[in-house]
C-alpha cells in the first residue's frame, strides 16, 4: 500500500511492489530516493536518444522558457516551430515536404490516418481500408489500438476498434506469403492505406525483417495508388542504425510518423511528416477540405526548441559514431549467447539487441518477464522484457563497461529464472 493517488501505466497495482521514485537522473542513469543507481537500458521506454540531460538540450529548454510557454498554433506560428520542420524536412527521407505536429506517438499515428483518409475523401475516392502488419503496436488510442495487434491488451476495448487487413509477419520463408496478400488487398481498390513500423516490429516482440521487404512492400503501394505510412516512432532518430529506418530501405514514406527520440527523449512532442500530394488534397477555397485536428498543446515551444537542440547534437556531435559503436559492442556480446540453449533467435538492429528466453512452458511465460525484471533491478538494471524477449535499446552515451554488465546480468539472471523452472 504505497498510499499514492498515482494510477501507474501497464501496472497491475495488486501486484507491483510500492514504487520507488526516481530523484534525478543523468547519462545513462536513474537514481532513486534510496540513492541506488541504475543503468537506464531500456532509454525510458525508447525515449532518451544521446543520454538523461543532454546539457545542450537542456539548455535550449532552459532558453525558450525566457519567452515562451504554449502558444496557439492556428493563426500563429513561431521561431521553434519553424525552425524544427524546416530541420525536419532536411534530415527526412525525400519527398516529405510538410510537418503536423502534435505531442505523442499515438497522436501521431491518429493524424497520419486521418490525413490519409482526408487525402481520398477530399478526392473524392472511396478508399477507407488501412492495411497493417500482424503483431504491430502503433500506440493506445482506440484508432492506433485498432491497427495494433489484438489481445489481453486491448481485449475489453474490442467491440470499438475498427477493422483493418492484416498481412503476416514476413518469418524465414514466408515474404511471398505476405507481398501477395498486400497486392490481393490493394486489389479491392479500397485500401487508403498501409501503416508499418519499418524493418522492425518494437512492442510486437522486436521482431525484424528484411529490408527489401519494406521496399517492396512500396512498390505495391505505389502501383495500386495506396499511401504508405511509416510509424517511425520507435525507429526514429538513430535506433536501427541510421537516423530513419525507411532509409535501409531506400524508400521514401507518403507520412512518417517521429515522436519518442525527437527531442533526445526530453519533453513530449510528435510530428507527422507528409508529401506535397497529401498536403495539396487539403488545399483548397472549400473549408470543407480543411485537415481538422488538433490537439491543445500543439507545436508546444519549448518542446520544439528541445527538438532543434537535438537536431544542433546530431549536426555537431559523433552522434554516428557512438551508434556505430553501441552496434559494434553489442554485435560481439550477443555471439556468446548464439549457440546457447537457453537463448533462441538472438538478435540484432543498431542500438537495439534483443533474445529469446527459451521458457518451459506458456502458462509460465506470463510470469516470466515481471520475475526477470525484478532480478534485473536487483542488479542495478532497468530492463523490462516483453514477455520471454528480453532486449537492450539503451542510449547512445552508453559505456563499454556498462553494457558488459548487463549482458553479464542477462548470462546471471536466465540462468536463475530457467534453473528454477525445471
Ligand atoms: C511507442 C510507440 C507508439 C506510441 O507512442 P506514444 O508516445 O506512447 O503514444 C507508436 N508507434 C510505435 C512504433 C511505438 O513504438
Amino acid at each position: 500500500m504505497t498510499g499514492s493517488a498515482v494510477w501507474h501505466p501497464f501496472t497491475q497495482h495488486a501486484l507491483e511492489p510500492p514504487m520507488k521514485r526516481v530523484i534525478s537522473t543523468e547519462g545513462a542513469h536513474l537514481v532513486d530516493e534510496e540513492g541506488n543507481r541504475l543503468l537506464d537500458m531500456i532509454s525510458s521506454w525508447w525515449v532518451i536518444t544521446h543520454g538523461h540531460r543532454h546539457p545542450v538540450i537542456m539548455e535550449a529548454i532552459r532558453a525558450a522558457t525566457q519567452t515562451f510557454d504554449q502558444i496557439i498554433f492556428a493563426e500563429f506560428s513561431h521561431e521553434p516551430a519553424e525552425r524544427l520542420a524546416q530541420g525536419l524536412i532536411e534530415v527526412a527521407p525525400a519527398g516529405l515536404k510538410h510537418v503536423f505536429y502534435s505531442d505523442s506517438g499515438s497522436t501521431s499515428v491518429e493524424v497520419a490516418l486521418k490525413m490519409a483518409l482526408g487525402y481520398f475523401h477530399n478526392r473524392g475516392e472511396p478508399r477507407d481500408r488501412i492495411v497493417v502488419m500482424e503483431h504491430s503496436y502503433h500506440g493506445d488510442t482506440i484508432g492506433t489500438m485498432s491497427t495494433g495487434e489484438r489481445g489481453v491488451f486491448n481485449a475489453a476495448y474490442e467491440p470499438l476498434l475498427f477493422g483493418v487487413d492484416r498481412l503476416p509477419f514476413p518469418e524465414a520463408g514466408g515474404r511471398e506469403r505476405t507481398l501477395a496478400m498486400f497486392e490481393t488487398f490493394c486489389r479491392s481498390g479500397r485500401v487508403a492505406a498501409l501503416i508499418i513500423e519499418p524493418i522492425i516490429l518494437g512492442a510486437g516482440g522486436m521482431r525484424i525483417y528484411d529490408a527489401r521487404l519494406l521496399a517492396e512492400l512500396k512498390t505495391i503501394a505505389e502501383r495500386h495508388g495506396c499511401l504508405f505510412i511509416a510509424d517511425e516512432v520507435m525507429t526514429g532518430w538513430g535506433r536501427t542504425g541510421t537516423m530513419f529506418a525507411c532509409e535501409q530501405a531506400g524508400i521514401s514514406p507518403d507520412i512518417l510518423c517521429t515522436s519518442k527520440g525527437l527531442t533526445g527523449g526530453s519533453l513530449p512532442l510528435a510530428a507527422t511528416l507528409c508529401s506535397r500530394d497529401v498536403f495539396d488534397a487539403h488545399l483548397s477555397a472549400d473549408r470543407r477540405k480543411t485537415f481538422f485536428h488538433s490537439s491543445s498543446y500543439t507545436a508546444n515551444p519549448i518542446a520544439c526548441a528541445a527538438a532543434v537542440a537535438n537536431l544542433d547534437i546530431w549536426r555537431q556531435e559523433p552522434v554516428v559514431e557512438r551508434i556505430k559503436a553501441v552496434e559494434a559492442l553489442h554485435c560481439r556480446h550477443l555471439a556468446r549467447f548464439r549457440g546457447d540453449a537457453r537463448f533462441a533467435d538472438v538478435r540484432q538492429l543498431g542500438t537495439i539487441a534483443a533474445l529469446d528466453l527459451v521458457v518451459p512452458s506458456s502458462g509460465y511465460l506470463a510470469d516470466v518477464g515481471p520475475r526477470l525484471r525484478r532480478l534485473f533491478r536487483e542488479r542495478g538494471l532497468l530492463i523490462r522484457p516483453l514477455g520471454n524477449v528480453i532486449y537492450l535499446m539503451p542510449p547512445y552515451c552508453l559505456s563499454a563497461e556498462e553494457l558488459g554488465r548487463a549482458y553479464d546480468a542477462i548470462d546471471e539472471v536466465a540462468s536463475i529464472v530457467l534453473g528454477s523452472a525445471f
